[in-house]
């Protein structure tokens, strides 16, 4: 079979040293395999994304030697697609409108606190979504739909793990795996203002363009419990995982994602080579 892997950068700034050491990992395991590569824009977040930083990311991977395999997929082109996986969810009466606001969450999980149990965490820290609109009557759900409110798409967690039994997934580097989604709680599916989310369009997309080997930084190590049942859920293929350290600094520290010291362009202007670049981001020649 053929290895398929990608790197999917969100144009959110410019291409950092952390960003290369993904992109590098993804690129070598295709080419290693004699795979392909692809490129994926992770755009979702129209507020956040720009045309400039996409040119950008693109000028700079090309500068740092690496090629990717046919066209670009732009996940802002592609809202048919989300819809479409949502619409299968929805069908299998596995997600629900979420009516709350971010501070109507906080206020819900503050009151939690002082109850016995208090609320759960998910592993980043953030708290769980303590599930306040799986609750609502149907009624309830009716009316607001009708008052017009604006809305989320959440996922039934303990229905959706109900539903697909239990499942496993395998990491090259840390092995086997049994899929713990629950830690993520009702995940959001699809934004009030986008109709998909992270979690729904990576899946989404990593089933359309074939990928076999998912290369990214351990960071996103839990969100891979989620993409796992929503691939079960959906009928797609399964592929492999490969959740890379993510970069340091000499001190040990996590390089900051908008240190614009690691940025890419800062040491093409301080005319280092492309293979000293490579070097910082961990892959020397
Ligand atoms: N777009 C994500 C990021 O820039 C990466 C998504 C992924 O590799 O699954 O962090």
């Amino acid at each position: 079979m053929t290895v398929v892997a990608r790197f999917a950068p969100s144009p959110t700034g410019f291409l950092h040293l952390g960003h290369a050491h993904s992109a590098l990992a993804g690129w070598r395991r295709a080419r290693g395999a004699g795979g392909r590569f692809l490129l994926r824009i992770e755009d979702i977040d129209q507020t956040r994304c720009r045309p400039e930083f996409e040119d950008a990311i693109l000028e700079d991977l090309a500068w740092l030697g690496l090629d990717w395999d046919g066209p670009v997929r732009r996940q802002s082109e592609h809202w048919d697609d989300y819809r479409a996986a949502l619409a299968v969810l929805e069908g299998q009466g596995l997600i629900y409108p979420c009516f709350c606001t971010r501070r109507e969450i906080q206020a819900e999980i503050a009151a939690m606190q002082s109850a016995p149990h208090g609320p759960a965490d998910t592993p980043d820290g953030s708290p769980l979504y303590p599930g306040t609109c799986r609750r609502l009557s149907p009624q309830e759900r009716a009316d607001r739909l009708a008052e017009g409110r604006p809305y989320a798409l959440r996922l039934d967690m303990a229905e959706a793990m109900r539903r697909a039994g239990p499942l496993s997934w395998t990491d090259e580097l840390a092995g086997g795996q049994a899929a713990r989604p629950e830690r993520l709680g009702d995940v959001v599916l699809a934004r009030k203002e986008t109709p998909t989310s992270y979690h729904l369009a990576v899946t989404v997309d990593d089933e359309i363009q074939g990928v076999t080997v998912v290369t990214r930084g351990l960071d996103l190590f839990e969100a891979t419990h989620v993409h796992r049942l929503l691939q079960a859920l959906l009928g797609y293929r399964v592929p492999v995982w490969r959740h890379h350290a993510l970069l340091t600094d000499a001190a040990g520290r996590r390089l900051a994602k908008r240190s614009d010291a690691a940025a890419i362009r800062a040491f093409r202007a301080e005319g280092r080579s492309a293979a000293e670049v490579r070097a910082l981001a961990g892959f020397a020649d």
